[in-house]
């Protein structure tokens, strides 16, 4: 998703602890840096969701409501949700 082909991990956009799933929609691609960077909460995914990857961002907001999916895409995280 970030435009690199080397070493490409499967992350997922709501972690399992928050209630994602298997979905391929639940998924993106990211290399590892960027995987470890979205897990910490340091990378703010949404410029690189919108707008090729809506269908993912409505996915997220399935699970977690529209701020809390915001929170978690843009790597604005509560003290309360470090899973
Ligand atoms: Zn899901
Ligand atoms: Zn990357």
């Amino acid at each position: 998703m970030c435009g690199t082909r080397a070493r490409i991990d499967p992350a997922h956009l709501v972690p399992r602890g928050l209630g994602g799933c298997e979905h391929a929609l639940c998924v993106v691609a990211l290399c590892r840096r960027h995987h470890r960077a979205y897990d910490r909460g340091c990378l703010d995914l949404v410029p690189f969701l919108e707008p090729r990857h809506r269908a993912e961002v409505a996915h997220a907001v399935g699970h977690l409501g529209l701020i809390g999916a915001l929170r978690r895409l843009s790597g604005r995280r509560e003290a309360s949700d470090t899973a």
